[in-house]
């Protein structure tokens, strides 16, 4: 059995080396094709994001209500960020998407959203906003988003800054963190949801390109997230996606893992404190605006392909964006509802994940599972 079971792995590993982009080509797509590169014309621009909130607001005879943050200031560039509530309820739900300006479909979701919201009188949909309030952010990083790079670019030294690694105990580098940190601060969530997009990756063990995963920004029963007191309510979170969309249309749904060691068959979990929904689990005070460590459970979903590396095809954006949508729709369902926790926290086991080598944090580099190095 040891001796087959080595013979697999020995394959998968042949399969990993081999890895190019080529190769992501024979596998099982996923949904259409995302070979190419995205025509900028055909996602959202700043303009048409800002157009589109104002039309859901002006035809949802009230239930939507749309501002910007200019009360806590404007982004590098001087733009707005814009945001949206909608629901009546006591339960607080943050949806941030495009936190990096290269990751455009998950904006188009959160629009989609936004107008189920402001629409449809679903049974569903009635709950989530007679037990709830959304906030919406759908465009985090207007001045990223407009020059189609992940960073913002700071106005006076020009230097790029990842505002997903921005929310930092020594202190914040750009304009857009303290902006929305500061909003976040008066709102006090009570659980949030960042959109992202990755590279091109394979599900383990499968011939499955992934076009979905699951991720936790402190890496569950890793070094930092038990201490939070979010390690199961996360882990139930993402397993109650997993189960509900793992069988819809062409998704092949995986764990968020930031580095697969192709030679090793194994990866690294991320575990970053800077990050921004790390941040709000570790209820991060800065500038005294949190003097109450007020925190909350924080997850994020990462979808394949990105505008900057060509493989982010048109083709596949309608379903890109659809899966995205089903997702947040599913789990906000469900985080209301109380469903997610009727879910066995190990179920995010099951979750497919390659074998973990150890944590990528931005603390302490790389530490080893099992080290206690990180602590
Ligand atoms: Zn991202």
């Amino acid at each position: 059995m040891v001796k087959r079971l080595m013979k697999v792995a020995t394959a998968a590993l042949i399969l990993v080396l081999v890895f190019s982009s080529a190769a992501y080509a024979a596998l099982q797509p996923g949904g259409p094709s995302t070979n190419g590169n995205t025509n900028i014309n055909s996602t959202l621009s700043y303009t048409e994001v800002v157009k589109i909130l104002e039309e859901i607001e002006s035809s949802s005879k009230g239930k939507v209500e749309v501002s910007t943050l200019d009360q806590y200031g404007k982004s590098e560039q001087g733009r707005s960020i814009y945001v949206a509530k909608v629901g009546t309820g006591p339960q607080k739900i943050w949806i941030q998407a495009q936190i990096h300006g290269n990751e455009k479909l998950v904006t188009e979701a959160a629009l989609q959203l936004l107008k189920t919201y402001a629409k449809s009188g679903d049974k569903d949909v009635e709950t989530v906003l007679k037990e709830a309030t959304l906030y919406f952010i759908p465009m985090y990083n207007p001045d990223g988003a407009e020059m189609n790079i992940r960073h913002t670019k700071l106005a006076e030294s020009g230097k790029l800054i990842d505002l997903n690694r921005d929310w930092t105990l020594n202190g914040f580098e750009a304009v857009e963190s303290e902006v929305v940190y500061a909003y976040w601060a008066a709102v006090k969530p009570d659980f949030a949801i960042d959109l992202h997009h990755q590279g091109l990756k394979q599900v383990y063990g499968t011939n499955e390109s992934t076009s979905f995963s699951l991720g936790i920004s402190l890496a569950p029963d890793g070094p930092t997230l038990p201490g939070t007191g979010y390690n199961d309510i996360t882990k139930q979170m993402m397993a109650y996606v997993y189960d509900d969309l793992k069988d819809y249309g062409f998704t092949h749904i995986d764990r968020y893992q930031v580095w697969i060691d192709r030679e090793k068959g194994t990866a690294y979990d991320i575990d970053i404190k800077g990050g921004v929904v790390s941040a709000m689990m570790m209820g991060l005070n800065y500038k005294n605006l949190n003097p109450e460590n007020h925190s909350h459970p924080a997850v994020f979903f990462e979808t394949k392909g990105n505008s900057t590396d060509g493989s982010l095809g048109q083709k596949s954006n309608g379903y890109l964006t659809k899966q995205n949508y089903l997702a947040l729709k599913s789990l906000v369902h469900g985080f209301v509802t109380g469903e997610v926790e009727e879910v066995n926290p190990e179920d995010w086991y099951n979750i497919p994940y390659y074998p973990l080598a150890g944590y990528m944090t931005d603390y302490n580099g790389i530490v080893p599972v099992g080290s206690d190095s990180g602590y």
